[in-house]
């Protein structure tokens, strides 16, 4: 068997990367066994070469190649709806998908633990694919519709018409080589899953949970994955006004959103999903392009509807979910955790005013989560975790300058995107070290604000 990367020979045609997903249905791990008569078929149907596993146990979820036929068994038994070609769908696969798999594919190398770079899911090598071969990496965090879906994915690049990714110019893997198609009517890789997404989300027959997550993920690879956007998407900000109203400003218009007006409420981003905590009636709701707001799954949302007080509640400033760690922000403490652990610091002598994490900014740091305090100071939190757990709150470093910022957000590449304490919004231009505001924002205060945020109303028709 290659090397997988050794050998500088072999150019990646595509790498599927994993990103964590707000929406994604947690891997139930049951102890079902799979079918053994099913197993049979499709082991003679597909050369399927496990590395590291000496025999495959069909009753051990655990396994990635269980995953594997868990997922291929649900191909198999998938019959769509057929839909009439749209914005939305280009019937590059039709109601049996598992046909579109078929053709393509012969030999599946299941990867074993450390046998592919970090965040990779699946990929397929330039030179194999007379061979129609594809490596499964970690699945583990994808439910079986998402493995469905990479399996589509990946066969596509065996197709003769070179499906190589390219670049992302945007959305969360901006700056990530190979990662990203330029549009979606192209048919490439991303293109096949989020059609699959779209005809999961849309058929009637499908299960409704499986249609709302796969109606999500449609979603988040339309923002994310298309250097074009598809549907009308545009990037700007979500702003939360004062009196609870919601405006998207993309630059030139500023649009109402249609979220409902919540004055109470705390906005989140949560994996850029915008998620609103609200206070009087301890609900935590997410909005993802559709009428009605979904409720949020997860450990802080949980914690907000059940553990705390009203009180406490009511003192929550902000809520970063961050590369290291994840911190609850109150006006006189913060609260950050990990799976390990979790860790109170009371604030000294100033009040939070909101967490900003600085990726892609051009005024801040990269990568660094900071405290923004009422004295006007921005305060960058350790990286790790455990540096956290050991720091007094007097010795993190403090900004140089007084900011006044409760959010800092990349706008371009050239401009970041800033909401003062005070509820105003402004630009800061890295070139000409200058400020600009807009005058279509002016008259208005703003709350909070997520920033970028990627959308259309037309995705709504989802
Ligand atoms: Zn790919």
């Amino acid at each position: 068997m290659m090397n997988s990367f050794g050998a500088s020979l072999f150019v990646l045609l595509g790498v599927l990367f994993g990103s964590a997903s707000a929406h994604a249905v947690e891997a139930k791990l049951t102890a079902d066994c799979l079918d053994k008569s099913r197993v049979e078929v499709l082991t003679k149907e597909f050369n399927i070469v496990t590395k590291g596993e000496a025999t495959f146990n069909r009753c051990d979820p655990s396994t990635r190649t269980y995953r594997l036929l868990q997922a291929l068994m649900y191909l198999q038994d998938l019959k769509l709806e057929a839909f009439r070609t749209s914005e939305f769908n280009n019937n590059f696969i039709d109601e049996r998908p598992f046909d579109f798999f078929k053709a393509r594919t012969r030999n599946i190398v299941v990867e074993p633990q450390g046998g592919c770079r970090k965040g990779y899911i699946a990929y397929v090598q330039m030179g194999e694919e007379t061979q129609g071969l594809i490596h499964i990496c970690d699945i583990s965090n994808q439910s079986v519709f998402q493995i469905s879906s990479t399996l589509l994915h990946e066969v596509r690049h065996l197709d003769p018409k070179d499906y190589a990714h390219i670049g992302c110019t945007h959305g969360m893997l901006m700056g990530s080589s190979g990662a990203c198609d330029a549009r979606y009517e192209d048919g490439g890789s991303y293109a096949i899953g989020a059609e699959f997404y779209v005809k999961l989300a849309r058929s009637k027959n499908v299960d409704p949970v499986i249609r709302q997550e796969a109606r999500a993920s449609a979603v988040s690879v339309f923002q994310n994955s298309f250097n074009q956007y598809p549907l009308g998407l545009k990037q700007g900000a979500l702003l939360k006004a004062t009196d609870g109203r919601f405006a998207f400003y993309d630059g030139d218009a500023l649009r109402k959103f249609p979220m409902e007006a919540a004055p109470h409420s705390l906005m989140v981003a949560r994996i850029r999903v915008p998620t609103l905590f609200n206070r009087d009636d301890s609900s935590v709701k997410s909005y993802n392009f559709g009428a009605r707001m979904v409720d949020t799954k997860g450990v802080f949302a949980d914690e907000f509807r059940n553990r705390m007080s009203y009180t406490q509640q009511k003192s929550l400033v902000d809520i970063a979910y961050g590369v290291n760690y994840d911190c609850k922000l109150f006006v006189r403490s913060i609260v950050c955790e990990t799976e390990n652990g979790k860790t109170e610091k009371m604030l000294p002598d100033y009040k939070g005013m909101g967490l900003v994490s600085s990726k892609w900014t051009v005024s801040l740091q990269k990568g660094t989560l900071y405290l923004s305090a009422d004295n006007g100071y921005l305060y960058a939190l350790p990286d790790k975790f455990e540096d956290f757990q050991k720091m007094a709150p007097k010795d993190w470093k403090r900004s140089p300058g007084i900011y006044h910022t409760k959010e800092v957000a990349f706008w371009d590449i050239n401009t970041d995107i800033v909401l003062t304490n005070d509820g105003k919004i402004r630009f800061y231009i890295k070139e000409s070290k200058s400020w600009e505001t807009s005058k279509m924002l002016t008259p208005y205060t703003f709350e909070s604000m997520i920033a970028p945020y990627i959308w259309s109303e037309k995705l709504e028709d989802l």
